[in-house]
């Protein structure tokens, strides 16, 4: 199991946001930002490069979701940033495909 499959089955705890049939959304452990969530696919697909034709409606529904709960914790007005690492040179440390939803201060561009 990865390890943000064993936060989906509760085996390792979190601070949860969002939860529905499709994904967990939870707070970031060691957060980058004011607001710093992770929106996770309870299906363990390991990464975006790894996402296949039938994965389509899940990415949009991570998206989705990562918007519903931006405007939940009052940052869809001053901006956020959607994030996806994939592998190695991508910055990826967890193999499960994840959005990280970045808010609550001024993002920088380009990123390091
Ligand atoms: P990645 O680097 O793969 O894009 O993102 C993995 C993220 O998972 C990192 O931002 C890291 O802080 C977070 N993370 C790692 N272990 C845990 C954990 O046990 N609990 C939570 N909530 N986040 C974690």
């Amino acid at each position: 199991m990865t390890l943000f499959e064993k936060i989906i089955a509760r085996e390792i705890p979190a601070q949860i946001v969002h939860e529905d049939g499709q994904c967990l959304a939870f707070r970031d452990i060691s957060p980058q930002a004011p607001v710093h969530i992770l929106v996770v696919p309870k299906k363990p697909v390991p990464r975006v490069a790894a996402a296949e034709g039938a994965d389509e409606p899940l990415l949009g529904h991570l998206l989705v979701v990562a918007a519903e709960i931006a405007k939940k914790e009052g940052i869809a007005e001053s901006g956020f940033r959607v994030v996806v690492n994939n592998g190695p040179h991508g910055g990826e440390t967890v193999p499960h495909l994840h959005v990280h939803l970045l808010g609550g201060r001024p993002m920088h561009w380009p990123p390091g």
